[in-house]
């Protein structure tokens, strides 16, 4: 069997994963907050664990692998877009506006990831149905004094009641809060213990709890999740490495405290994030376009997503459109060097391989180059397959059923109705023939002018005309 080698941000070094139980494979991804598009950003963790998941399901067996990827959906975020749709006027209470935004943006979300390739994980649990597991949790911790209530519906957990807080990100308790923003609040033993619960108002959402109608943390969320998805035990947690500190920090606290009969997540991936000018896209910092921005600019999914596997996941990186000419380029070329071709049973090993030692996709990729120079057009088909490439519900871009090629017919007709008149056919063939070398094939009837575009078309070169 093939071997996966991970590098586990605990131990700060590349693993042999040795899974738990080879017939299930777990990995549990944080996913997003659901109160707007996803940008450009939150869609590397997506492509980064969808390649590991296909990974894991070739090499264990697709029926052997379990990915959860969780929606927070009850969070301050989604309150307050609700709150402005109420004052804008719609109908509704407040707790229904916060539902529909919930939907809205769970559809969006993953009607965007979709068309970048990603498989649908097969658990996509949403937090507020998981709020009795997180009640449980939270009422453990408090039994067994890693967690206190203020009296005032709130519940904290104990930082210093875990004595190996801080161990995935290595770093020191006074160094972390130092590094990021720790809030101090009166009702904290200590700065560093973080919200388990918190209280909510009537017309926001709420549950009831020992603590008084309220909600919980998000911290609590991902430890309740993974635990009623997988057990105290799993494989691979994922997510940003701007996640590290505190969320999975926090995480770990809970899982380990409430269940220490457990190991919680065995390996730990991070991916480095996407940057726009050498700063985190982010929505705070505004710096961010969004995934279906791109996709409505009609960069395809395909190429978003090979221009991301380019680049090794633990690498920040930037979205240039050079990059995307590029892979748009190299897509167009394998499409057309894989037509009407069976894929080879199985990947290249040289692709597997890379695949297999920490993620290497640009190693991947540089081998699926090889393959296409060498014609081996079968052995590249399924290689690209296996990294979610070249599928056929992809490829609708290339084969420019989806391209609007309405202006240029227009143009010749146009052209077509003057030369009528003057005789001078100059302009008409000179369009006929730059759409031809463009790989458009020209059909003109008394109606109108239609153009189709066949297996050589170029948009580049139309574009010059
Ligand atoms: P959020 O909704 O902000 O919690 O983010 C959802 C996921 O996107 C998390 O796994 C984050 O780590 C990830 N993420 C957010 N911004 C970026 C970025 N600029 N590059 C890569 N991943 C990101
Ligand atoms: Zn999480």
């Amino acid at each position: 069997m093939t071997t996966i080698k991970l590098h586990n941000t605990r131990t700060r070094g590349k693993e042999v994963l040795n899974p738990i139980n080879p017939d299930d494979v777990r990995l549990y991804l944080c996913g997003p907050t659901v109160y707007d598009r996803a940008h450009l950003g939150n869609a590397r963790p997506v492509v980064v664990f969808d390649v590991l998941y296909r990974l894991l399901r070739h090499v264990y067996g697709a029926n052997h692998v379990s990915y959860a990827r969780n929606f927070t959906d009850v969070d301050d975020k989604i309150n307050a877009t609700a709150l402005a749709r109420k004052e804008a006027g719609a109908p509704g209470t407040l707790e229904e506006l916060v539902q529909q935004r919930t939907e809205e943006t769970i559809s969006w979300y993953l009607a965007d990831m979709a068309e970048l390739g990603a498989l649908e994980p097969d658990h996509m649990p949403r937090a507020t149905a998981y709020i009795p597991q997180m009640i449980d949790m939270i009422e453990a911790l408090i039994a067994k004094g890693h967690a206190y209530a203020d009296g005032a519906g709130h519940v904290l957990f104990s930082v210093k009641s875990y004595k190996d807080y801080g161990a995935l990100s290595g770093r020191s308790v006074d160094d972390m809060i130092a590094g990021a923003r720790v809030e101090v609040a009166d009702n904290k033993r200590d700065p560093m213990d973080f919200v388990l619960w918190k209280p909510s108002t009537d017309e926001l959402p709420g549950w009831d709890s020992p603590w008084g109608r309220g909600r919980p943390g998000w911290h609590i969320e991902c430890s309740a999740m993974s635990h009623e998805l997988f057990g105290a035990s799993f494989d691979i947690h994922g997510g940003g490495n701007d996640l590290m500190f505190p969320h999975h920090e926090n995480e770990i606290a809970q899982s380990c405290c409430a269940h220490p009969e457990g190991d919680f997540a065995r390996i730990w991936l991070h991916n480095e994030m996407l940057q726009v000018e050498g700063k985190k896209m982010s929505k705070s910092l505004g710096n961010f376009f969004t995934v279906r921005d791109l996709l409505d600019q009609g960069y395809p999914g395909e190429v978003i997503r090979l221009v991301f596997l380019q680049t090794h996941y633990r690498k920040p990186m930037d979205w240039t459109d050079k990059k995307a000419k590029e892979a748009e380029a190299t897509l167009r070329k394998w499409r057309a060097l894989t037509a009407g071709i069976e894929p080879a049973p199985t990947a290249a090993a040289a692709v597997l391989e890379a695949l297999s030692d920490d993620l290497n996709t640009a190693g991947a990729l540089a081998e699926l180059h090889r393959l296409a120079s060498a014609g081996a057009a079968a052995d590249l088909l399924a290689s690209a397959k296996l990294m979610g490439l070249l599928s056929d519900e992809m490829g609708a871009w290339a084969a420019g059923e989806d391209i609007d090629l309405s202006a240029y017919e227009k143009a010749l007709f146009e052209a077509r109705e003057i030369a009528m008149k003057t005789k001078d056919f100059a302009e008409v063939d000179r369009l006929k023939t730059a759409y031809l070398t463009a790989g458009v094939e020209v059909r003109m009837s008394k109606e109108g002018v239609q153009l189709v575009p066949g297996p050589d078309f170029d948009p580049e070169k139309l574009g010059a005309i």
